[in-house]
């Protein structure tokens, strides 16, 4: 007699435990670790979902053991090396074991069925066409139908009928014409045919294959045969990463390992993923978030079967079944996609690293501009660091760039918005039938105050870094609040840290102010504007690049998504707005975020092979952020910046956390705040110094309210996340959470 033990798909807290279940005969040898079944659970003995981790001959439970009840899947539905990080996951990331296994088992597992899906296609294409040109069929679904089926071939028949906006009905009607036919086909026969995630594209570039340079070779061959297993490669843009990585899954392909390639989700564009596939083969498997549910199941399906053995895809993938995983490749490591923002919030780059120690499977992450932390780890030998120093294609050079003083342009008459060199730079760029593309970064600054004078955002005094703006609802003040250490003045009291001012407004303008202004001054030309990072979805994002890079607009006006590794050839003019206002978001990481965009931004201009200008605008060109970041001097950056978080201990010095305690009602949270404030101080007085905790809080979050109910923060710092993560555990064991409701939050972002 077998038994399994079981973890329930989605737990919550009280039944987060592994169970014991017997596995009937039936069942026995099917019921394996990793493979999804069906067990009788409570009282009423509903089915629910639950993924095997464990067989055992012996029955270890002391309650009465129930049987399986059946399988939901007949394969394993996640790999061993998966199932051995599941605790780590839940006790890194304050989560529920079940919570965890959710991470690596797709909804679509359970919703597909049988592997059986109903298809349709054209039954006679000329027939299709005669109806549709002739304009006698009457309605507009049945148009849409033929329409859909004649571009798209035979499809999955929900698919068709989603994207038609069709009735069943309706389709039956059209099927009844005899213009269309139905069939059932297995899932995986389907994926040729259904396969949406491989549009057709232009290729750009890739699909031809260079002969490595040198300093590409040793790259691959440090990699390849290194005895580390983090691997940074930091090459300048255009330096030609994507060709070491390419060779390096080559290589592991070859030797019969599996390989991960993430890519950030924004930038994994049909053409991206054509020539991925063109140069490694249909052995390639995509997750993004545009594929239906069928499309991801056929994708993840041949992940898990072995079939697939190259996955590209976004943060998501690092939790995709990979066989025989021996590579992971993280391109633009430093990119924030990579971090989850909603709970549990998991690192895609720890989780990366979690499988590669069961697995051996090598990490590389790529980036021209490492995150601090990485490039840190590099320089103390934790990773290897492999650099590549030239741009791989002779012709391409730096663009040109220009560091533009806002303060003298206003001056000059320019307006605050589109300085004159800007203007003129334009203006050539037009008469050449080039393109611009113009950067707005307002991402939280919209939430302090900057000084009239110098443009500097008031500053803690303590974090050097911009405080945030709240309002005092008892007196109809504002105060100004650090989030790092909650240092609070009155709004009207602050005075500049760069010139001593003290006028402050809350400066700024928005994307839609630029549009129309450029519509005023360009009124024959098309812009294409682009922002609310967040809210947009992929495909209304990708619209805009399609068109954008079809030379279809003269301007390009967005946030920071449109400095992301896009190509556009016929860019020749960068404007970067507002560059000083990056720094005046409230987070520690602001510096680097700012360097991160400029240089990309920047990378954007001239990619082909005509040279680009690149005008960075702000009221303080002189700071050397920007002109290690005009100059791409990444390392001059780094070592500024690693001084400044040592002096103040933030990562990689010590870890840094957050917890969010929330309430709907403004007086209640404020008790309950004080009293997790003496909790905390109690239970941090008697922990040992060398975790080097630091406490600082209650103060409101930067977004104090949100959907009715009030946010207090309580930061603390501590030697590494272990340290910090014991402390959360100690108060989610000892704050009753029906009462409390406090989110925990390692690393925050703002
Ligand atoms: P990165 O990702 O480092 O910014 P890319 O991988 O995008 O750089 O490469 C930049 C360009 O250089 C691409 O057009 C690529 O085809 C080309 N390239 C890469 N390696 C070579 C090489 N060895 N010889 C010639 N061109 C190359
Ligand atoms: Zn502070």
């Amino acid at each position: 007699m077998s038994y399994c033990s079981v973890i329930l798909r989605g737990a919550v807290k009280q039944t987060d435990v592994l169970y014991t279940y017997r596995i009937p005969e039936s069942l026995e040898g099917k019921v394996t670790p990793g493979c999804l079944c069906n067990v009788p659970f409570g009282k009423g003995n509903r089915l629910k979902t639950a993924l095997v981790t464990e067989i055992t001959e012996e029955n270890t439970s002391k309650y009465a053991v129930k049987d399986v009840a059946g399988m939901v899947s007949d394969l394993p539905v996640v790999t061993e090396d998966q199932l051995a990080i599941i605790d780590k996951i839940a006790s890194r990331y304050n989560c529920t074991r079940g919570e965890a296994a959710e991470l690596m088992i797709p909804s679509c597992v359970e919703t597909h069925k049988n592997q059986s899906v109903t298809f349709v296609e054209i039954a006679d294409k000329e027939a299709a066409v005669s109806v549709l040109e002739s304009g006698s069929l009457r309605s507009a679904a049945h148009i849409n139908i033929l329409e859909y089926l004649l571009e798209n071939g035979p499809s999955d028949r929900k698919e068709v009928l989603y994207g038609c906006r069709a009735s069943a009905g309706q389709l039956k009607a059209v099927i009844d014409k005899g213009l269309v036919r139905s069939y059932k086909t297995r899932a995986e026969d389907s994926e040729v045919t259904s396969d949406f995630a491989f549009e057709d594209a232009p290729d750009k570039g890739f699909t031809e294959e260079h002969d490595l340079n040198d300093e590409q070779k040793l790259a691959v061959k440090t990699i390849m045969e290194g005895d580390k297993s983090v691997y940074l490669l930091y090459g300048i843009t255009g330096s030609g990463k994507t060709e070491v990585y390419l060779n390096c899954a080559r290589k592991v392909l070859e030797s019969g390992g599996s390989v991960l390639y993430m890519v950030p989700e924004i930038s994994l564009t049909p053409q991206s993923i054509n020539w991925i596939r063109g140069r490694l083969g249909d052995s390639v498997a995509v997750l993004h978030s545009r594929l239906t549910d069928n499309q991801r199941y056929v994708q993840w399906d041949r992940i898990r079967r072995g079939i697939a053995r190259i996955v590209v895809a976004p943060r998501s993938g690092v939790f995709a079944p990979v066989q025989n995983l021996k590579l992971i490749v993280i391109d633009e490591e430093h990119d924030s996609s990579y971090r989850s923002e909603t709970h549990p919030r998991y690192s895609a780059k720890e989780i990366a690293r979690m499988r590669s120690i069961n697995t051996g499977a090598k990490i590389i992450l790529g980036s021209a501009t490492p995150a601090v932390e990485s490039f840190y780890a590099a320089k103390n030998d934790v990773y290897e660091l492999v650099e590549l120093k030239t741009r791989a294609r002779k012709q391409a050079r730096l663009p040109e760039t220009v560091p533009v003083d806002m303060k003298e342009q206003i001056k000059l008459g320019s307006g605050e918005m589109l300085s004159l060199p800007l203007r003129q730079a334009i203006s050539v760029a037009l008469s050449q039938r080039k393109q611009t593309m113009l950067f707005l970064n307002r991402r939280g600054y919209s939430r302090t105050l900057v000084c009239n004078d110098c443009g500097t955002a008031a500053t803690c005094v303590n974090c050097s870094v911009a405080m945030t703006l709240h309002n005092n609802k008892r007196n109809g003040t504002q105060n100004l609040v650090c989030h790092y250490c909650g240092y609070t003045i009155p709004a009207d009291t602050a005075t500049c840290t760069g010139c001593g001012g003290i006028h402050f407004t809350r400066a700024g303008f928005g994307t839609q102010q630029l549009e129309e202004l450029i519509k005023k001054l360009y009124p024959n030309e098309k812009v294409l504007r682009m922002d609310q990072d967040t809210t947009m979805s992929p495909k209304a994002y990708r619209e805009i690049i399609d068109k954008f890079a079809a030379g279809e607009a003269s301007f390009l006006i967005g946030t920071q998504m449109i400095a992301k590794g896009h190509d556009f050839p016929n860019v020749t003019v960068v404007g970067i707005l507002g560059a000083d206002l990056m720094l005046a978001s409230s987070s520690y990481r602001a510096s680097e975020r700012a360097f991160q965009l400029i240089t990309q931004a920047a990378g954007r201009a001239g990619r082909a092979d005509c040279p680009g200008k690149v005008f960075v605008q702000s009221y303080r060109p002189d700071l050397p952020l920007f002109r290690y970041a005009l100059t791409q001097d990444y390392e001059a950056f780094y070592n500024a910046e690693i001084e400044y978080r040592e002096k103040l201990q933030l990562p990689p010095f010590k870890a840094i956390g957050e917890m969010i305690l929330s309430d709907e009602n403004e007086e209640d949270l404020a008790v309950k705040a004080g009293e997790l404030k003496t909790y905390l101080k109690e239970f941090l007085s008697y922990q040992d110094e060398k975790y080097g905790f630091e406490l600082y809080g209650p103060m409101p979050d930067v977004i104090y309210e949100l959907r009715g109910r009030y946010r207090m923060d309580f930061v603390i710092k501590a030697i590494n996340k272990s340290a910090l993560n014991a402390i959360y555990k100690k108060v989610i064991s000892d704050f009753d959470y029906t009462k409390y409701q406090i989110s925990f939050n390692n690393d925050p972002e703002n």
